[in-house]
């Protein structure tokens, strides 16, 4: 089992430490676009970095808004299409419910986005579980089913807000 599992299994609560979550996933970021021959941009990069500012999902224009505080005015398309190649990259999910995004712990290998995202506070924690993966692959090829994009939401109250 890799490293990955603890960071994606935190929920967003104080008890870890989100420094390493961050750097773990910058540098598998930066690992990941090397080895594609990809370009991880400083603006696509810090772009990485604010959606993993911390385990809530985050609108684009939440992000917008911090850039244009950081470095002056920046217009929208330059946030969508950072987080549109971010996205390909599999560094990042979409939530679709929360029209927001959350970085991904393990973008190296192909998965399906399976998030525990709670009601209370809104932080997301994905799970990593290829038998679900498998399972869903599965029953769609059954079914002639060509899947584009998978992600999985799962909607309830996390750890940290049930002890409040
Ligand atoms: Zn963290
Ligand atoms: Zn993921
Ligand atoms: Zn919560």
């Amino acid at each position: 089992m890799k490293n990955f599992d603890t960071v994606s299994l935190s929920f967003c609560g104080g008890s870890h430490d989100h420094g390493r979550c961050v750097k773990t996933a910058l540098s598998a970021a930066e690992e990941l676009c090397r080895s594609k021959s990809v370009r991880l941009t400083d603006a696509r990069k810090r772009i990485l970095e604010l959606v993993w500012d911390s385990h809530h999902p985050v609108g684009a224009y939440d992000i917008l808004s911090k850039l244009s505080l950081e470095s002056g005015k920046t217009a929208p398309p330059t946030v969508y299409r950072a987080l549109d190649f971010l996205l390909e990259q599999g560094l990042i999910h979409r939530i679709e419910s929360l029209n927001a995004y959350v970085g991904c712990a393990h973008p190296t290998e192909e998965h399906a986005g399976l998030f525990l995202i709670c009601n209370s506070c809104g932080c997301a924690a994905e799970v990593h579980d290829q038998t679900i993966d498998q399972t869903i692959l599965a029953k769609a090829s059954n079914l002639g089913f060509a899947p584009e994009q998978r992600t999985l939401e799962v909607r309830g109250i996390c750890p940290d807000c049930q002890s409040t």
